[in-house]
């Protein structure tokens, strides 16, 4: 077993070694994911593994910039930058992005965008938080999703949800103190005065990422622009707010359609992110982008090019089934 990791490390720093990603990333901007920065993360964050702490985001953030032009989205848009190039992204609006996450990349003049679902940051219930609890906690519950979506029963149950299955599942089934575990599991969101702060800073933006966290795939096209049109009233009210969509959870295959992009692109949408795990050749045109999560796991610049490395052969992986 031992040796098996030793040799695993070994090809991980051949193949992520900076010199060969130099060459493989060369006209590309990589887009990083990030959720919470705490030393004392939620028990959500902990079981998806979400959260770094503030000290590893830092050494992360030194190799990140050493190896990459690092960009704010209004440069990715306009698609004229040094390569390869990097821009940093945030989902949901956990209290470790404002607390943490924010002073550090102001003193290292990092710029981030946070994709913003407003609803929890309102003070409603956390729609991720929720499916999740239910999936790690109620064996009944991954039964009944798994009964009426049986065809896709490979994803986890939180992947499987529409608001109305759940809605039914937990007024029948929920136990009284429900919500109150479902909020202590995810842990504390920033708050409209967070944004109003953090606004101000010029390194801070804001995007889209569904009013509450549902997996858009279940949506139908009305409640996936109601969703969009309620969460961009929002964030345009920043001036740091930006017509930027990411696809919650954001897996290809299980997290959206291609006709869902188009519907967000006729919403206003001047880009779309989605989370297949891979780079992007730089393409002045593009309007829809892959992300790659970043998490405690990646401690070296190496960890970091074979990951974006493993994301772009699957995403090439992807394009090539398509076409055959
Ligand atoms: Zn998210």
């Amino acid at each position: 077993m031992v040796t098996l990791n030793l040799l695993k490390n070994r090809i991980r720093n051949i193949v992520g070694h900076p010199q060969l990603s130099r060459w493989m990333f060369k006209d590309t901007v990589s887009l990083f994911v990030y959720h919470d920065v705490s030393d004392e993360t939620s028990l959500f964050c902990q079981a998806h593994a979400l959260n770094v702490t503030p000290s590893q985001f830092v050494e992360q953030m030194k190799f990140i910039s050493d190896h990459f032009h690092m960009i704010d989205p209004d440069v990715l848009l306009k698609g004229d930058f040094p390569t390869p190039a990097a821009l940093v992204t945030f989902d949901d609006g956990m209290s470790g992005y404002f607390k943490n996450a924010v002073p550090i990349m102001e003193k290292m003049k990092i710029p981030s965008l946070l994709f913003l679902n407003m609803a929890p940051i309102e003070g409603k219930l956390f729609w991720s938080g929720l499916v999740t609890y239910l999936t790690a906690h109620d064996p009944n519950f991954v039964k009944f999703v798994q009964e009426r979506k049986g065809d896709q029963s490979h994803l986890p149950a939180f992947l499987l949800c529409d608001p109305q299955m759940v809605t039914d599942y937990v007024s029948a089934h929920g136990a009284s103190d429900l919500e109150a575990r479902v909020r202590a599991y995810y842990g504390e969101f920033g708050t409209i005065r967070d944004l109003e702060q953090a606004a101000k800073n010029p390194f801070v933006f804001y995007g889209n990422h569904l009013y509450n966290h549902y997996n858009a795939a279940w949506l139908t096209d009305d409640e996936l622009r109601e969703q969009y049109y309620q969460n961009q009233k929002s964030i345009d009210q920043f001036s740091c707010g930006r017509k930027l969509f990411a696809y919650p959870f954001g897996q290809p295959g299980s997290c959206f359609t291609v006709n869902q992009t188009q519907i967000l692109k006729d919403c206003g949408a001047e880009a779309v992110f989605f989370s297949g795990g891979g780079t992007n050749k730089v393409n002045k045109k593009q309007v829809v982008f892959d992300r790659v999560g970043v998490d405690p796991y990646v401690k070296t610049i190496n960890d970091l090019n074979s990951r974006l490395q493993a994301g772009s052969l699957r995403a090439a992986l992807r394009t090539f089934k398509k076409t055959i």
